[in-house]
């Protein structure tokens, strides 16, 4: 039997100043935890590697998994230093022979010099996620960035210099007061670099955090939603007109440069994370490591091995606080829904082989009213998301969660 693909995560929390719109699971100021976090970030790999195999041969699993991409992010791991890295690059190959074929670091403009591109280029490193945001110094200051927009275009320069073929630039619009030729510009300069790959967000205040705090206070206007969505249609003609392929709803690409990484979350397949708070998909469950470093490290200081249960991890004899398990309807769910992110939609054919159930049958209400409603298109192949529903995709996907989310018994 063919190992599985499996996409490894690698999570790393720490960042120089919190920017203000960042609601991720990111701290700024306890640079102090980051030896311990990092000796506690291998172990967990390490005891995950043991975990796998006796789990696969003693549950009806049976799986063998071969790493195919690994990613860093974070946080800021370009805080990392490159031997740092090296060293999990280093686990992983241990974890899974087979070389990773697409490894990924997250980097901030603000952190990184000539000698880190060139070092993380040869210890594998073949992509590069810049977070450049915006090519605008005043959207910039606005966000709490610590970079400037000539920052972001050396650190592609020198990434280039290096060797980097491969780099993505996520860039942010619908700020509060951003107009239509400030994006535009930013979407340009962006393009003059010719980065093989952007992603594009529309900013989410998010509760609690400085900036969602001043549009509250009324000291910044509230981004409006139908510039947004101009925004957004405007990204889609200029990236269309040089030739990105839209590939997920806020992804563009150049033919076969599409993130393989987070192509297994959209494709809902297996996935480990690993550090403070990351995700997995694995074994039929859904689980998440606690979400601060430092009981993260604590935790994983105590443990010398991973219960082979998850029910057992799920109840404190791990560094988890969080396990689900996935039952088919919740599987089948989430396959759709994720699936739908991607511009080819859901294939009837594979979804057939994966569930052993037809797609159409399964879902033939939700789909003939979204049909109605003008957000999905069908055709002989599959479905998939129509313009209008790109820019409603949660009324979409809101129409495919299962009666009860909440996952089935553990094992
Ligand atoms: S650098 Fe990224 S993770 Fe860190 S605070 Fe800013 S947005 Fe959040």
């Amino acid at each position: 039997m063919n190992p599985a693909a499996l996409s490894l995560y690698i999570h790393f929390p720490f960042c120089l100043s919190k920017c203000y719109y960042c609601n991720f699971n990111s701290y700024a100021g306890m640079e102090r935890l980051i030896p311990d976090y990092l000796r506690e970030m291998e172990k967990e790999l390490l005891l995950w590697k043991l975990f796998v195999r006796e789990y696969s041969s003693q549950s009806s699993f049976h799986e063998e998994f071969q790493v195919e991409t690994l990613y860093f992010g974070g946080g800021t791991p370009s805080l990392l230093q490159p031997e740092q890295i090296a060293r999990f690059v280093e686990i992983c190959r241990e974890v899974s022979p087979a070389v990773a074929l697409e490894i990924t670091l997250e980097a901030n403009p603000g952190t990184v010099q000539e000698k880190f591109f060139a070092r993380t280029r040869c210890i594998g490193v073949n992509r590069l996620s810049l977070g450049a945001q915006s090519f605008n110094d005043g959207c910039l200051k606005l966000l709490g960035r610590i970079h400037s927009a000539d920052e972001s275009r050396e650190a592609f320069r020198l990434a280039r210099k290096s060797g980097f073929e491969n780099i993505n630039m996520d860039l942010i619009y619908a700020l509060p007061g951003q107009t239509m030729p400030c994006w535009q510009n930013t979407l340009e300069e962006a393009l003059r670099l010719h980065p093989e790959h952007l992603s594009l967000y529309s900013l989410t205040l998010e509760e609690g955090t400085p900036l969602a705090g001043t549009v509250k206070a009324g000291l910044l206007p509230l981004p409006d939603g139908d510039l947004a969505a101009d925004m957004y249609l405007l990204a889609e003609e200029i990236l269309a007109r040089e030739g990105y392929i839209h590939y997920e709803i806020s992804n563009w690409a150049v033919h076969g440069k599409e993130c393989r990484h987070n192509l297994a979350y959209w494709k809902n397949t297996s996935y480990l994370g690993v550090g403070a708070g990351a995700h997995s998909l694995l074994f039929g469950h859904r689980f998440a490591g606690v979400s601060s470093p430092q009981e993260y490290a604590e935790k994983l200081s105590t443990l010398e091995h991973l219960p082979l249960s998850f029910s057992e991890m799920g109840e404190g004899r791990s560094h988890l606080d969080f396990v689900e398990g996935v039952n088919v309807e919740r599987e089948m769910s989430d396959t759709v829904i994720m699936g739908l992110r991607l511009q080819e939609g859901i294939d009837f054919a594979s979804f057939a082989g994966r569930f052993q159930r037809e797609l159409l049958p399964a879902y033939r209400q939700e789909i003939e009213e979204l049909v109605g409603l003008g957000l999905l298109d069908v055709d002989e192949k599959g479905i998939r998301l129509s313009v209008r529903g790109k820019l409603l995709g949660n009324e979409v996907f809101m129409r495919f969660l299962p009666p009860d989310s909440a996952g089935s018994a553990l094992s």
